[in-house]
């Protein structure tokens, strides 16, 4: 991190450093000249109480993470979540199709329906991650005329994704899972996110809110598009 590359987790005003090392061995946690306070606590927290209040959503916790963290696990985690969300569909998919066929069973097996599971997963997730990124761009970068960091951006979205890692659970109980507990897990992820959002560019809570319906609205709409294209070519492919 460079020169007031960290921020005050309390107030967001920069920082130059979170702790002073003195010779003697004796570390010092720097005070925020703006709050008074020290600029980060969560230093010389445990990870289990950062991870915790980072679940509980406190912009606090999200601040140390993104701006005083060098946590670079995005991509990994991207591909991990994305791999778990494959995998339910995947199941999901061969859940309601019942059929007493053993040549079926053969035929569920092909990888490339994983795959297929898989691709659409990070279509979805691209089409979230533009829309939200293009929204902040016109209404931030374009009206209000502030200078967007994109990639910080990006890592933040992506970041706050972490709570689909509860979709483990259902993958491993594949038959426990119901229709509100997914739900309720979206809900997580996209209340995560428009955290992440409000705290990257410390905008009002409304913004960030918009920004994230504005990502699940194109999600919604290429998860309804490729539906109904595999339908078709399911169609097409049946009638040959
Ligand atoms: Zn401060």
């Amino acid at each position: 991190m460079g020169k007031d590359g960290f921020r005050c987790v309390e107030c967001n005003e920069k920082a130059p450093e979170l702790h002073r090392d003195y010779s003697n061995g004796i570390l010092k946690i720097t005070i925020c000249e703006s709050c008074q306070k020290p600029v980060d606590k969560y230093i010389e927290y445990d990870p289990v109480i950062i991870l915790i209040d980072a679940i509980l959503c406190k912009t606090q916790a999200f601040r140390h993470i993104l701006f005083n963290t060098s946590l670079n696990i995005q991509w990994k985690l991207c591909v991990f979540c994305l791999l778990c969300e494959a995998y339910l569909r995947w199941s999901l998919l061969h859940g309601t199709e019942q059929s007493s066929d053993p040549a079926d069973i053969i035929r569920y097996t092909k990888e490339w329906e994983f795959y297929g599971m898989f691709g659409l997963a990070a279509l979805e997730l691209s089409a979230f991650c533009v829309a939200v990124l293009l929204f902040l761009m016109v209404v931030v970068g374009g009206l209000q005329g502030a200078t967007l960091d994109l990639r910080l951006l990006l890592r933040a979205l992506l970041l706050s994704c972490y709570g689909k890692v509860l979709l483990i659970p259902a993958v491993i109980w594949e038959h426990d899972h119901s229709p509100l507990c997914l739900g309720l897990i979206k809900m997580f992820v996209l209340t995560s996110n428009s955290q992440a959002i409000r705290v990257i560019l410390n905008s009002s809570r409304r913004l960030s809110l918009l920004a994230v319906c504005v990502g699940l609205l194109s999600e919604t709409c290429v998860a309804q598009a490729s539906e109904k294209l595999l339908w078709s070519a399911q169609d097409i492919l049946t009638f040959d």
